[in-house]
Parts: structure tokens; C-alpha cells; sequence
């Protein structure tokens, strides 16, 4: 049966090309007064005006849900690594008393810590855990996410991380789409040598997570004592040639080659960007690779600097937003927090920043020709918050302002 989603104040639907938003594109947000939208078996079928959608030949017998609100596509967070077994409640208390990152690991903390964890814990409860912060998401109008691996660094760690997201596919409807990122950092065993230990992910991970289609896409970490850039090409291409699409954790900390040796590989995204130069600004462009920013992790380490929204949307590059959902330098599931963020302190407009929350989110994930925007034909995946104005989502910061999360065109989430 049909559904009618009606008398909403604002319906931002980002109808146009199917393809990612860049430069003044990222703008245009499809705004529809007192709208509606019209969907069946999963599929958007109609929105615009609320008087044309309501002469639509399947509203008639539709369910009526009256949401009033603002409607979104859902979000697409295109950056979590949602799959941990512990907080780092520790490594926060001594953080904030004042200890260095070098005191923290030297405590055990940091990501080593996270190993420990996540190679001790079992593949069920892992799962469910991740089914239960999959939840939040839906909360917070957050309807597909990408998931990493990354805290096994071994062959059977990494396998587990990356089944605990196929089994939570059967507990949660948000959609999970999941990447392999083995290549995360060095861990432990092999004392600091990172060429043995990719030679090892390259030889005995990466082609049995391409063999059981555990994972969408492959990820390394490009920077100073991880991956250098020659590996990262090398790792990509390799990951590409056995179907998992490259995507780079590239000029985190500091300007080191990471985004032009993934865009070398045809990164399909290449994620913080904070150090990026005119050069691998171009290289991204050219490449048709997007830039997925997350500046909540900015936020939470306390950094002067956050990644150059405007350079790269003035030079044409899709700009994406995404939480970076971690237990280390980033946890916050809230992308309506991220929006906040990328208005005050990277000078995106509340428009750029829901094109990139939502639309370009999508393309940076390869799949903005199935959802990501308000369009009859793509998944139902809707979002709708308590508010006026799509600006009061950006604006207002800290709380939760989502009050439906529709899935596929199920709700999925109900404000009590
Ligand atoms: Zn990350």
C-alpha cells in the first residue's frame, strides 16, 4: 500500500542530475513549499506541491501520515567506524586532565586499546552492539551508513568486523555498507614494519574479504609512520582489481600525498582532507574523486584547523559530510551535529552543507542513483525534523531536532 507523507512546511528534494553536486550546484536544494511525498514498495513515487501530489493516481488510496516539519532525503554518512567494543572512556578521563597522546599510549590507550577489544569480543554480541548504535543513527534522520573495519589488524579480527556488519543488516533496517580497512595502522606483532604487515593484509586479508563479498570498499590510512602514498596506490589498485572500490584516509595530519595517490587508484572518495594543496585538490577533481569531510573529530580533539570546505568547493570538487563515528577522535553519530560544525567553523552555507550531508553523501558511496536525494524512482529514504526552516538544522546545535526516519518507505523511527 502507498503512503502519503503530507502537510510538510518544507521538503528539501535536491531533484536534478543524478550525479555528484559541485561548485555553485551544491546550493540548489529543490525547495518545495507545503509539500508532499507519495511512496510505494520502497520506491519514492511522487513529491512536489502537496495539491499535485495528492492528484497522483495512487494517493487516493495512500495512507495519510501528517508530519508537518521539514523532510530531507535521509542522510548518508559515508565515514563511521561503528564496529568497537569499548569506549575510550579511559583515554578521554586523562585527555582531559591533561595527558598528551604519547602518555595515553603509553597507558595502553589509544588504538591499541581498541584491538584488545575487538579481538577479544565475540562475533554475536559484536553484532547486536552494532544493531544498537545503528539505532542512534536512525534516530538522528541517518538512514544508510558506511562501516569500517580496522580495529582486528589480523586476518581473523578483521573477518569478524566485517560479518558482525552483515549479521547486523539482519537486526536494524539502516543500511550498512562496509569496508575493509585492514590498513588502518601497523599493529603490534609486527613492531613498526608497515611494509611487511600490507604485504600480509594484501596477501591474506584483503582477497578473502573480496572472496565472501564482506566488504564494498577498501580503505588505508595514508600518512607519516602508517602508509606511505607508493603503498597506498599499489594497495588500491590491487583492492580495486579483486572489486572493492578504493576510498583513502588522506591529509589528516598532515600534507603527505594521500589524496593523489588515491585519486591515482580512482578513490571514489578521499576522506578528512584537512592538509589538502591546490594540487591534490586538482587531482581529486580530475579524478571525479569526492572529498568526504569530517570536521566533528576537528571539534572533539580541540583543533585550531578544519578541512578547506571553500578552496574545494570553488574548485569544482564534490563535497561530502560525514560523522567519522569512532570511539578514538570522534564519538558522535549525530549528523545534524556535523552540519552545525561545517557552517561555523568550515564556512559551508546550511544549503552546501545538506547537499553534502545527504546527496554528495551518497555519490561517496557510489550509490547517489539510488538514494541520497527526493526524486520519484529512488529508495524512500526520508528524514523529517520539528522545525519551520531547513536553516534551524544547522543552526541549532547539541540536541536532536529528527522526529521520523523512513527507510525503504517503512517508518523506522517515531519520535515519542
Ligand atoms: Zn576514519
Amino acid at each position: 500500500m502507498a503512503t502519503l507523507f503530507t502537510g510538510i512546511k518544507q521538503l528539501l528534494t535536491f531533484a536534478g542530475d543524478l550525479s555528484p553536486r559541485a561548485g555553485a550546484a551544491m546550493r540548489e536544494t529543490g525547495l518545495v513549499k507545503n509539500a508532499a511525498v507519495l511512496v510505494e514498495g520502497g520506491v519514492i513515487e511522487a513529491a512536489g506541491p502537496r495539491a499535485a501530489v495528492a492528484r497522483h493516481r495512487l494517493a487516493k488510496k495512500a495512507r495519510v501520515v501528517e508530519t508537518g516539519g521539514i523532510c530531507l532525503p535521509g542522510f548518508v554518512d559515508s565515514h563511521t567506524h561503528m564496529v568497537f567494543a569499548e569506549p575510550r572512556l579511559k583515554d578521554f578521563s586523562m585527555r582531559t586532565a591533561g595527558a598528551t597522546y604519547q602518555q595515553i599510549k603509553a597507558a595502553g590507550g589509544g588504538i591499541i586499546s581498541s584491538i584488545g577489544a575487538v579481538r577479544g569480543q565475540a562475533l554475536k554480541p559484536m553484532a547486536a552492539q552494532l544493531a544498537r548504535r545503528a539505532a542512534r543513527f536512525l534516530e538522528c534522520g541517518t538512514t544508510t551508513a558506511e562501516v569500517k573495519s580496522g580495529y582486528g589488524l589480523s586476518l581473523d579480527s578483521e573477518l569478524k568486523m566485517l560479518r558482525a556488519v552483515r549479521d547486523a543488516k539482519k537486526l536494524t533496517p539502516l543500511e550498512l555498507l562496509p569496508t575493509l580497512l585492514a590498513a588502518h595502522s601497523v599493529p603490534p606483532e609486527f613492531n613498526g614494519d608497515a611494509r611487511k604487515y600490507l604485504d600480509y593484509v594484501t596477501a591474506e586479508i584483503l582477497p578473502k574479504a573480496a572472496a565472501e563479498k564482506l566488504a564494498v570498499f577498501a580503505d588505508i590510512f595514508c600518512e607519516k609512520g602508517y602508509f606511505t602514498p607508493e603503498q597506498t596506490t599499489a594497495y588500491l589498485k590491487e583492492a580495486a582489481r579483486l572489486g572493492l572500490r578504493p576510498k583513502v584516509h588522506s591529509e589528516q595530519l598532515s600534507n603527505y600525498g594521500g589524496t593523489r595517490a588515491g585519486a591515482a587508484a580512482g578513490a571514489v572518495s578521499a576522506d578528512h582532507a584537512d592538509h589538502v594543496y591546490a594540487e591534490d585538490i586538482a587531482a581529486m577533481r580530475d579524478a571525479g574523486t569526492i572529498a568526504a569531510l569530517l570536521p566533528a573529530s576537528n571539534y572533539y580533539l580541540g583543533l585550531n584547523k578544519f578541512p578547506p570546505a571553500r578552496e574545494l568547493i570553488a574548485e569544482g570538487v564534490p563535497v561530502a559530510l560525514a560523522t567519522d563515528f569512532n570511539p578514538g577522535t570522534c564519538p558522535c553519530w549525530n549528523m545534524q551535529f556535523v552540519l552545525s560544525v561545517a557552517c561555523t567553523h568550515c564556512a559551508m552555507t546550511p544549503e552546501e552543507a545538506l547537499c553534502a550531508a545527504t546527496v554528495n553523501g551518497a555519490w561517496a558511496l557510489g550509490i547517489g542513483d539510488r538514494c541520497g536525494a527526493v526524486i520519484p524512482g529512488l529508495q524512500a529514504d526520508l528524514a523529517f525534523f520539528d522545525a519551520d526552516d531547513y536553516r534551524e538544522l544547522a543552526y541549532y546545535f547539541g540536541g536532536n531536532q529528527c522526529s521520523l526516519t523512513v527507510k525503504k518507505g517503512r517508518i523506522v523511527h517515531a519520535k515519542k
